[in-house]
């Protein structure tokens, strides 16, 4: 990097660009935007990353780690005004917002954009590009303001925007009374069937109209758009998505494969883990490759008690080790905790729980793991890839239908457990997958056979391909060099003064 760390606000005082990243601050958001931040500043571009305090709390040690090692990188804290909204005052911590009380956290959200824009002012070096996640259609303003370029940043692939794109523009569902009738997504060569119930557009939902409408403008508007997948494994939808949009796509990932410290890695996403991350690995050790599968629903989804029980049953029948991430098990009653308490004397040795924060990416890369049950968030999905892991696909709501019918049909690396209708953010049905249901999932990725190899040799094809793109000579790394070249200022640089 051509950056000085002469003190501790001229970080980033040589860099000819600056990128100023606002992601959404759901970790799901945060944790693609951080690393692409990150990389950015490896490659010499200064970046500031903007956070509300709780999600500014939870990134400060990566990025204070990253600028101990030199790196030109900021971290640009504002208090989000949660009141305004009649949010409750911890509501900028996203697993604080109260149930339906959404629209009004993104509505709170739009009220950074005046602080933002003094900060930018006021700390200079003077931002040459606004990388803004999607959904901030507030930040189109900051950016004509300041008289900056703004993009977009999707932690989704081109797959899935491309589909939900030509769904929109097409009016694919026009005259489709039912919302569980498929669909064939116009403008794509492939035949890929969705419904309006998994597919029904970005914030296409009651309470977020008029956010929907913004957010389609301010793609509509961008200046082009940094995504966290690689040409390698969507060759036809990133070109498509670019041609739909006319504009520039730049596919800079896996951006977890540029992780190069296992300690931060271990904190990827959070401050603390509910595991020890050597003493994780130190178990996965002890098991031989491939053998073990990794089970874990992201940081949003909250599964149904009933089914939590179904699933741990199901794990358990199917002979595999397994490592069972629960994202918040405390608020379970005792029947549960209990269920699980028991199931973890049973498979002692065998199968692993992990109550809280899991170092996934640590995890997935291990050689004892084999594959992965998924709840197909982008990132996890992406992830699976990049590790060279067959999936068993569980999508509960979001893009994440549209992510499970890339692994299953367009990349042949998953098995679907078969939900046809969206579980929102809280599942609202009780049992939707049967034991038996999760054990021949399970089996089928883990067990070989024909199938089994050659989801696996598929899996592992794209992880080699992942890899290649993130190296020297490799298309994300190119991206990412030719994003910064075409963000720096023509003449001297940003300077700090
Ligand atoms: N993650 C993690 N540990 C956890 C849960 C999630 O490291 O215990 C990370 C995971 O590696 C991924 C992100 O959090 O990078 C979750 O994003 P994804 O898009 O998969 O799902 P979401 O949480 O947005 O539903």
């Amino acid at each position: 990097p051509n950056a000085t760390m002469a003190g501790h606000d001229d970080v980033g005082g040589a860099a000819k660009a600056h990128f100023v990243f606002v992601p959404l601050m759901y970790q799901g958001h945060v944790i693609p935007t951080v690393d692409t931040a990150l990389l950015l500043a490896t490659h010499g571009a200064l970046a500031s990353v903007v956070a509300t305090p709780s999600n500014a709390a939870r990134i400060r040690p990566t990025v204070d780690f990253a600028r101990r090692s030199g790196l030109p990188i900021r971290l640009v804290e504002l208090p989000l005004d949660c009141a305004a909204e009649g949010l409750p005052e911890d509501a900028d911590d996203v697993d604080k917002i109260p149930f339906g009380l959404a629209p009004n956290y993104f509505r709170a959200l739009t009220l950074l954009a005046g602080p933002l824009e003094r900060h930018l002012r006021a700390h200079p070096p003077y931002p040459t590009c606004i990388v803004s996640d999607f959904c901030h259609a507030w930040t189109v303003q900051v950016a004509a303001n300041l008289k900056v370029p703004r993009l977009s940043f999707f932690s989704m692939c081109a797959f899935c925007t491309l589909c939900q794109h030509n769904v929109e523009r097409y009016n694919a569902y026009d005259g489709v009374a039912d919302d569980n009738e498929p669909v064939v997504v116009p403008g794509v060569e492939r035949r890929i069937e969705v419904t309006r119930a998994q597919a029904p557009g970005f914030f296409r939902a009651p309470g977020f109209e008029k956010l929907a409408d913004e957010i389609e403008l301010a793609l509509a508007e961008s200046d082009g758009v940094v995504m966290n997948s690689f040409v390698e494994m969507e060759p036809e939808y990133v070109a498509g998505y670019a041609d739909a949009r006319k504009m520039k796509v730049w596919t800079i990932g896996p951006v977890s494969l540029y992780h190069q410290h296992a300690a931060t890695l271990a904190k990827r996403g959070n401050t603390t883990t509910a595991i020890d991350a050597d003493e994780c690995l130190r178990w996965l050790e002890g098991k031989e490759p491939n053998t073990v599968v990794y089970v874990s629903f992201g940081s949003i989804v909250h599964a149904d008690p009933k089914q939590v029980v179904e699933l741990g049953k199901g794990l358990e029948a199917s002979g595999h080790p397994f490592v069972w991430v629960l994202k918040n098990p405390d608020q379970y009653g005792e029947d549960v905790r209990g269920f699980l308490r028991d199931l973890e004397e049973r498979v002692a040795g065998r199968g692993m729980l992990i109550r809280g924060w899991s170092p996934q990416v640590l995890i997935l890369n291990h050689a004892a793991v084999g594959g992965f049950v998924t709840h197909c968030g982008w990132n996890s999905t992406v992830e699976a890839i990049a590790a060279g892991l067959p999936v068993v696909t569980w999508p509960h709501f979001s893009d994440q239908f549209l992510n499970e019918k890339l692994a299953v049909e367009v990349l042949g690396i998953g098995v679907s457990v078969g939900i046809k209708e969206p579980l929102m953010w809280v599942a609202m049905k009780e049992i939707v997958v049967g034991r038996d249901v999760v054990e021949a999932a399970v089996r089928s990725i883990m067990d070989g056979g024909e199938e089994g190899e050659e989801r696996r040799r598929k899996a592992v094809d794209l992880s080699e391909k992942a890899r290649a793109a993130v190296q020297e000579g490799g298309s994300s790394l190119g991206n990412l060099l030719d994003l910064i070249k075409s963000f720096e200022m023509d003449v001297g640089g940003c300077t700090v003064d």
